[in-house]
Order: structure tokens, then sequence, then C-alpha cells
């Protein structure tokens, strides 16, 4: 009897491996082109590490006319839950990350070199490891969970290495006879690599993020097919992405120590090993220590909650970016107006320890994004996300043509206004611009420089009775506010008042705060021309009157 006979005990239905290379050919494409993956596991959490990985691997994708696939790991089925795929592609698409192959739904998936799921792809595995035990690289392991228990505890108080190698490696010496027969006995076990690997040799490996890095050989015998028949990851790596006909493996910096195995697999499976790109992940500043985003402890870690605080996709991307290349930020401030399609990023070129994440910039980049937006697109965003986090905005938002005429204002000229991050600043933005919201409140009326009772009420009486016309194009109406400021003794220009400041209780700007503070409740608010505008004389009439009887 020989490994064939030991491989067709175990595996008896496994196709040769060459129906799967003949399956899943050598892709057709055009010099450089990377293919790559996003390969989450469906935990029904997407991270921020896990977008701005896809945000990478989309966008290198299309830099090089390649291919960009979702992958779902999910070969720990203690780990997954209902819906977690359709999670993962939604988020993604809400991103507009949308994979050229992969899982579309939790069964479907689009593309020939498929499943995408890993879970439906057991006979693929098999097939390769049946292959390998065929040429004695790999064996069944009888060891029970408590010899292996056991196993761990000597290695553990005799203070040297752990796991299944060397002369631990019981089942290895393992007649392919006495296997069988334990086989046939009905004996549980699993299936092991027969690492070729030696501890005291080193690698040399070249990372495209990390670069040069040397590592020890591995020389584990590492578990390939566990006891539900599935692959473990690093089996399903080496088939997935030989088969998937992956040049460049964008991950996570966790799996960097793995490379050595991964490369042993490769090497034993007899492929030709793709290029690693370790993402160091995106860290946060907690007290003064960096530490990595906490799926626990901080709620930015979630991808859901980007959409539940309504900071628009554009916005987290071009962050994203911001973070992944440091020359992003220059080639931003050269190019204004580009979309981020057309920045060039480069892998080599990302950082090799872990980027903070600054929330204050990444608003910051939020009120850049939107303040682009013309006033249909703000309405239409905002009004989806209210439609689904705030009802009452929704409500206000129900007048398309008001709120339009809202978001118009200051928007579209070359310095528009850059007061909104989040769809979920609109609401406390806008809530003034309409009366029942702005009489249902107390209002503070913040007054300034001019706050007694009788001058305030005399600049609003006058400005109502004489000045204000609403068919008055800018000019005019800046003109009349200076005409109203003479009138009642103070400067008509902020320099006059500033060369003789005794002669005046104060200026033109000072008679603006108070027609904005009666008006608005605000001492800060967009163009005041063009909120009279919205308002109207009828609403600003009763404004004024609410003021006065403050
Ligand atoms: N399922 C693995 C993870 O979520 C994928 C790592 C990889 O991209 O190979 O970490």
């Amino acid at each position: 009897m020989d490994y064939k006979d030991l491989a067709n005990a175990i595996f008896p239905d496994a196709k040769d491996i060459t129906y799967y290379e003949e399956k899943y050919p050598e892709r057709n494409l055009k010099e450089g082109a990377i293919v790559t993956r996003f390969a989450p596991s469906p935990t029904g959490f997407v991270h921020i590490g896990g977008l701005y990985q896809s945000l990478i691997a989309r966008k290198l994708a299309n830099q090089t006319e390649g291919v960009f696939l979702l992958r779902i790991e999910d070969t720990d089925q203690k780990r997954e839950v209902e819906n977690g795929i359709t999670d993962i592609v939604q988020s993604l698409d809400r991103f507009g990350i949308e994979p050229d192959e992969g899982m579309i739904s939790e069964t479907e998936g689009k593309g020939n070199y498929g499943p995408y799921r890993q879970s439906m792809r057991k006979e693929i595995y098999q097939s390769y490891a049946k292959y390998l035990i065929e040429q004695g690289k790999a064996y069944p392991c009888f060891c029970t969970p408590e010899e292996l228990e056991e196993m761990r505890a000597k290695q553990e108080a005799a203070k040297i290495r752990p796991g299944y190698y060397g002369v631990w490696a019981k089942c290895r010496n393992i007649t392919v006879e006495e296997a069988i027969e334990k086989i046939n006995n009905g004996e549980n076990y699993i299936v092991r690599f027969k690492s070729p690997g030696r501890e005291d040799r080193k690698i040399k490996h070249h990372d495209v993020i990390k670069g040069n890095v040397d590592f020890p050989e591995n020389d584990q015998d590492i578990v390939i097919i566990k006891a539900d028949g599935l692959p473990t990851y690093h089996f399903a790596h080496a088939v997935d992405d030989h088969l998937m006909r992956t040049t460049h493996v964008i991950r996570g910096d966790e799996w960097l120590s793995s490379v050595p195995l991964h490369l042993q697999l490769f090497h034993e499976l007899g492929f030709k090993p793709p290029k690693y790109a370790h993402i160091a992940p995106i860290m946060k500043n907690d007290n003064g220590n960096k530490r990595k985003l906490s799926k626990r402890k901080d709620p930015e870690a979630a991808v859901s909650y980007y959409d539940e605080m309504g900071i628009p996709k554009e916005a987290v991307n071009e962050y994203l970016l911001n973070i992944a290349n440091s020359n992003f930020e220059n080639w931003r401030r050269a190019n204004k107006d580009k979309s981020i399609d057309e920045f060039e990023l480069q892998l080599n070129k990302m950082s090799v320890s872990g980027a903070l994440f600054d929330m204050v910039k990444l608003l910051d980049v939020g009120k850049t994004v939107i303040s682009k937006f013309t006033a249909e697109e703000v309405y239409e965003n905002a009004f989806n996300w209210a439609k689904t986090y705030d009802k009452e905005l929704e409500e206000m938002l129900q007048d398309k043509q008001y709120a339009l005429k809202i978001f118009g204002i200051e928007r579209g000229n070359k310095k528009p206004r850059k007061d909104i991050a989040k769809w979920s600043d609109v609401k406390e933005n806008i809530e003034y611009m309409y009366d029942e919201k702005f009489f249902a409140k107390e209002q503070e009326y913040p007054y300034q420089v001019i706050h007694e009772k009788e001058d305030v009420d005399k600049i609003l009486d006058l400005y109502m009775e004489k000045y204000y016309n609403e068919n008055d194009d800018k000019q005019q109406w800046f003109d009349k506010i200076k005409e109203l400021a003479g009138e009642l003794g103070y400067a008509k220009e902020v320099k006059e008042y500033k060369a003789n400041p005794d002669a005046y209780k104060a200026h033109v700007g000072d008679v603006s705060t108070v027609l904005r503070v009666a008006l608005t409740g605000r001492t800060n608010t967009p163009d005041m021309y063009e909120i009279m505008q919205v308002l109207g004389k009828e609403s600003m009439k009763k404004r004024f009157e609410v003021a006065k009887k403050k």
C-alpha cells in the first residue's frame, strides 16, 4: 500500500486537480493587470479597515484593468451570522465599491472563477488535499484534543516552542497501513500538511508594502482539512488565490507572519505564489496611546457608523485615500475638482506602520465634499439619510422646493458654504429656516455690540418700514442697510468707524448682526441676503415682531 491508497481512503470521490486547473485557467489580462480580492468572514460586522482594503483593491484593479473580487471566507461556521454576506455586499455597495466577481447575495455569485464562498468549495479543497496526500506531503492526524492539550502543556512546562512539528508531530510517522486501518475502524482524524521546513533556516521575502523581511522557515504541520471536512484559512488561501488567479494578496498585516507557511504551501502545491501586500491597521489615538481601532471600543470601527452619522461615502473614500498615500493631499491641492478615481494609488507608498484615524479631519473632508454638491444632490442625500435616521428631518424635507432654496444658499459659487460635514448636521443647520420650528423654540437672541432693546427695536422697525424691499438686488440691499445705519447714527462703513471710533456707537456690520440675530437667533449664518429672499417678507415681519417681544 502507498500514499495513493491512503489518499483514496480519505477522499475517495475527489476529482483530479487537473480538472480544476483547466476549469480556472490563467486569466487573459493585459500585462501588469492586478487581480486582487477582499476576503472577509461573514461575521456581521464590516470594519472600516475592511472598507479601506477594498477601496485600495478596487482602485488598483481599476488602474491596471485588472479584477477585484469578493470572496467570502466562511470556513469557521461557528462565527457566522445570518445575512452576513448580504451585509458585506451592501456595505461595499453603499461606498460605491462594486467587485467584478464574487458573491452578490447570500448564495449567488458572479464570475467564472467561483464559487466565491468557501463553504461551497469543499470538493475543490479536498482534491488538493488528496493531491498532497498522494505525494506524501500531507497526512491524517488522529491525535485527540486531549492529546494535543497534553502536548501543549508539556511544551509550555519545558519552555519550548508550541505546536505540531518535528518530534512533536506524532502522526507524521504513522505508516500508510496503520493509518488506513485507523480510518477503516472509524477513528476521527483531520488532515495535516507535512512541512518540509526547518526553523533554523531563514527565508527572505519581499512584501510590496513592508519591503524586505526575513523569517524563519515554517516547520509546523498545520491542519489543512478540519474534522468537518472544511479547510483552514491557510490552505483555503493557497488553493483559492491560486485558482482565482490572484496576482496580489492585499490583506491585513496580522497575516504577515504567516507568509513563510503560505509560501511553503504554494511551493508544495506546485503553485506560483502571488505578491503580498500587508496593510497596517488603522490606528486611533487613545489618550496618547496608539492602538488599533477596536470593534468593541470604537463605534467608528464599524462602517455602519458612517451611514448612521450620514458621513457621505465620497468623504469617507477620500479620507481613506488620504490615509493610504501621503501624496494624496498634495494631489488634491493641485486637482481640486477631480474625482478621486483619477488619483494614481501606489501600494509601495503605503505606510508601513498604522496611520492614525482622525475624525476631525474626516469631517473636514466631509465639509469640502458637500460644499461641492449641487443643492439637488444635498437634498437627495439628506432626504435619503433622513428617511432612515431622522423622521423629523424627513418631514421638513417633504417640501422639496423650499428645501432646495435653503440648500441653494451660497452654493455653486467660488466660495461655497462649508457648514455641513454630514447629513446628521443638516437639521440643526436649516431648522431656523422653518417658521414652525423657529417659533416653536424659545430663542436666545445673542445680540452683540448693539444689544439695548431700544436700539434693536429701532433697527428692526425702521428696516421693515423703510428699507427692506424684496425686489432689491444684493447691492441695493446692502446699500439700504448702510443707509439705515447712517440714519440711526451708526457708521455706514467699517473703515469710517475704525478711523473715528468715538464718533459712532457702532457700525454697519453691527447693524447687520442685529438683523441676523433677530431673523435666525444666530450670529453666524450663510449669506443674509439669500436668507431673506428664501424666508420672504411675511416670515421676516413675524420674526422681527417676536424678537421685539423678548
Ligand atoms: N478571512 C481573512 C480575514 O478576514 C482574509 C485574509 C485575507 O485577505 O487573506 O482576515
